[in-house]
């Protein structure tokens, strides 16, 4: 019986050549793509996104106005009462643009109601709308004192019809609190809540708080610097 022959190796067989190079190229390429890929990321990351411009601003039928109506530049606020970004940017940013372009008849101002925190938003916002439908003179100080009633703790449940009752009483003077509170059970303002959700969709609000200057909704609404620059844009652009 012929014995089978192992061929030797090299011989008339294939044989693939490993080039100790190519492995190392290989890596070499997968590390500069992850670099690329993290540069790119990154610089998604830096680059803020742009402000939206609208054909018109959100109208102002039905909303409170805080200063004078035949300012030229609008600020809308998309806010939520139970928002902690909102009281912030309550506290913060909108009294600079009080002293700024407010108090000055530049700008006015105006606060729409957006719902994203569940029934206790939906309860401040009708109390807020019943406040202006009916002590339209103190709906400002009502509407800040509801932000300054948030408490820190985010979770908190606190707006409840006993707070309403304790701010509406504190905030409003001379109010008329049983007809008041009767109002918010019965849903009187229910309307312009709908009117301001409406809005919100219109608008297509995806955070609060959201903020637009005339019909320019701005990509970040504590970059206050840039609040600036779009007010005094349309203020040169008017004069
Ligand atoms: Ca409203």
């Amino acid at each position: 019986m012929a014995k089978k022959q192992s061929r030797p190796a090299g011989k008339g067989t294939y044989q693939s050549k490993k080039n100790p190079i190519r492995p190392l190229m290989w890596v070499t390429v997968a590390v500069i793509a992850l670099f690329l890929v993290i540069a790119f990321i990154n610089k998604s990351m830096e680059s803020k996104a742009e402000p939206i411009v609208y054909d018109e601003m959100p109208s102002l039928d039905g909303q409170p106005l805080y200063g004078e109506s035949g300012a030229p530049v609008t600020v809308v606020e998309f806010g939520d009462y139970k928002c902690p970004s909102c009281k912030y940017w309550d506290e913060n940013i909108f009294p600079k643009l009080k002293a700024d372009y407010i108090d000055s008849g530049k700008v006015n101002y105006t606060f729409i109601n957006t719902l994203f925190h569940g029934e206790e938003s939906v309860l401040a916002s009708l109390a807020s709308e019943t406040a202006l439908a009916q002590y339209p003179e103190h709906f400002w100080d009502f509407h800040h004192a509801l932000f300054a009633a948030q408490p820190s703790n985010q979770n908190a449940q606190w707006v409840t019809m006993d707070k309403i009752r304790e701010l509406a009483e504190n905030h409003i003077p001379n109010i008329d609190i049983e007809s008041f509170m009767q109002a918010l059970t019965d849903k009187t303002s229910q309307a312009a809540v709908n009117a301001d959700d409406n809005l919100v969709e219109r608008y297509k609000v995806q955070l609060t708080p959201t903020i637009m200057v005339n019909n320019v909704m701005m990509a970040d609404p504590f970059d206050y610097d840039a609040i600036r620059a779009a007010i005094e844009e349309r203020l040169a652009a008017i004069q």
